[in-house]
């Protein structure tokens, strides 16, 4: 392992070491099949064992009761944007949406290709996106309320849920589930693409409830339709079953080596607090993102000109710190910190920064 590197991508990214080095030593001959995890068929034992234990230890981490399903798709997050106003926004019905970048962004635009009566009721975007707004008035008769839990590309989080007034929240958490406990009786649904926090990318975690399930469209295409994969255990089709395998280890990982979600919170507040005090202590590295609204799963900032940001991302490489290039969109450094990030990294990257501030 000492080849590998501090992985700071944003997604796909950084994968708990003892979940990769379960993988590599299963591969060849899975628990006794002789076959690899990409050869066992979708319907035998084997990989029933896989998904039921990824459901499992889900609802036991998240404390899921037994309204809520647990759901593996394919598509990413993106079809989740097409998927959810599809189901939930039927004749007469409407959505709010809160914009706060680039992917609520994208979702509010799939619910206005399909036509779908949804409100913007509340957006950053007059900032740049570089806060979660609050004090959102939401509309009482709106089907459900859509956020983006964590803002990959900006840099911001939802530090709490807002009251809805009893409205299901519909959240897009890509790029932080699993990083904490969650008030679950204020969801209808979450969804994430699971290449930051749990696995490779392409498959996509939908937990989804009862209730709002039961609102949902009858007239869709089958691969389309939510009720579909809750009556098949996700197994309508083949399901993405090496993506479904490395979730289960990225869950038992969080069980069992990280003790839960509290501690994992714990863990990725002493991250993000040691790399924005460094930061807000510095003249030199500048946070993006406003206080009380920092992502603790994507750390983005700047540095005094583009030049030197140029000059930081490459000289970072050449140590073996990589994927700090803030994305293209909006250029600038961006330090993902997700669950898989150890302490170690953190403190790699924060003596790296000390050095080449030393240096100008
Ligand atoms: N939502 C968020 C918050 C994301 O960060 C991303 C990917 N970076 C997506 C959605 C899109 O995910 P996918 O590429 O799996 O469709």
């Amino acid at each position: 392992t000492e080849e590998r590197i501090f992985n700071f991508n944003a997604g796909p990214a950084a994968l708990p070491l003892p979940v990769l080095q379960e993988i590599q030593a299963s591969f060849l001959n899975f628990k006794g099949s002789g076959m690899s995890i990409t050869e066992v068929s979708h319907r035998s034992p084997w990989f029933d064992d896989v998904i039921n234990d990824a459901v499992d230890r889900t609802k036991r981490l998240l404390g899921l009761d037994e309204r809520y399903h647990v759901l593996f798709l394919q598509g990413g997050a993106s079809l989740q944007f097409a998927m959810i106003p599809m189901n939930f926004l039927g004749e007469g019905k409407s959505a709010d949406y809160v914009n706060t970048g680039t992917w609520s962004t994208k979702a509010i635009k799939e619910a206005a290709i399909l036509n779908k009566a949804h409100n913007v009721v509340a957006s950053s975007e007059d900032k740049n996106f570089s806060y979660i707004p609050n004090d959102i008035s939401f509309n009482a008769d709106a089907a459900y309320v859509h956020i983006t839990s964590n803002n990959t590309i900006k840099g911001t989080q939802w530090e709490s849920f807002p009251d809805t007034n009893g409205v299901p929240i519909v959240a897009d958490m890509s790029s932080d589930i699993l990083s904490r406990p969650l008030p679950m009786d204020k969801f209808g649904m979450i969804y994430a693409g699971a290449q930051k926090n749990m696995g490779p990318s392409g498959t996509c975690m939908v937990i989804v409830r009862d209730d709002l399930l039961a609102t949902a469209e009858k007239d869709l295409p089958s691969m389309l339709k939510y009720d579909t994969f809750v009556s098949k255990n996700s197994m309508y089709n083949t399901p993405p079953c090496f993506g479904v395998y490395t979730i289960q280890l990225v869950l038992k990982w969080l069980e069992q080596e990280m003790g839960g979600l509290e501690k994992m919170q714990a863990h990725n507040e002493k991250k993000g607090a040691m790399l924005y005090e460094f930061m807000d202590g510095s003249d030199f590295y500048r946070a993006t993102a406003e206080k009380g609204s920092r992502s603790l799963m994507n750390v983005t900032f700047r540095l005094p000109t583009e030049d030197l940001e140029k000059e930081f991302i490459a000289a970072a490489t050449q140590k073996g710190l990589g994927g700090l290039k803030g994305h293209r969109s909006v250029g600038g450094c961006r330090a993902s910190i997700y669950n898989a990030t150890t302490m170690a990294a953190v403190e790699a990257l924060i003596d790296f920064m000390t050095a080449f501030k030393k240096k100008q």
